[in-house]
């Protein structure tokens, strides 16, 4: 089993990450979709999707949810607005992808395994070596 603790800024959200089995219980992947790139505010999006059950908030503070119109629920600090996890209407039950640069240690430890939406890629934006590459569908 592997453990991780995160959480948003200002410290009012924090949350630990149970894998039950190894570190493959949470898949990284990159996405380069244009509402990703907006929502993170970079070049790409950077998410672990693992079962919901796994991620867990350890503070009395809730998340604020923002629901996008293509049904995407995103949880961020109402405080300092940092952005945890997101998923879509379908997996609200089942997964989260979680903003895996929230975690104390950064994202070292859950590299990512893919790329999706590689048609929206930034033109300088290397391909990441030995990833699955999906030129559009995230799921
Ligand atoms: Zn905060
Ligand atoms: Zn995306």
């Amino acid at each position: 089993m592997s453990k991780f603790n995160g959480g948003c800024t200002c410290g009012l959200l924090r949350y630990t990450l149970n894998l039950p089995g190894s570190s493959d219980d949470a898949r990284t992947t990159l996405c380069h979709c244009h509402s990703c790139k907006r929502a993170f505010g970079g070049a790409f999006g950077l998410t672990a999707k693992t079962a919901k059950d796994n991620l867990k908030y350890t503070t009395s503070t809730t998340p604020k949810i923002f629901v996008q119109n293509n049904g995407v629920h995103r949880e961020f600090c109402g405080e300092c607005g940092v952005f945890i996890s997101e998923y879509g209407e379908q997996a609200k039950n089942d997964f989260r992808y979680l903003c895996v640069g929230t975690l104390d240690d950064g994202s070292n430890a859950l590299p990512p395994k893919g790329e999706f939406f590689t048609i929206e890629r930034d033109q300088w934006m290397p391909q990441v070596p030995d990833t699955f590459q999906k030129k559009e569908i995230k799921n």
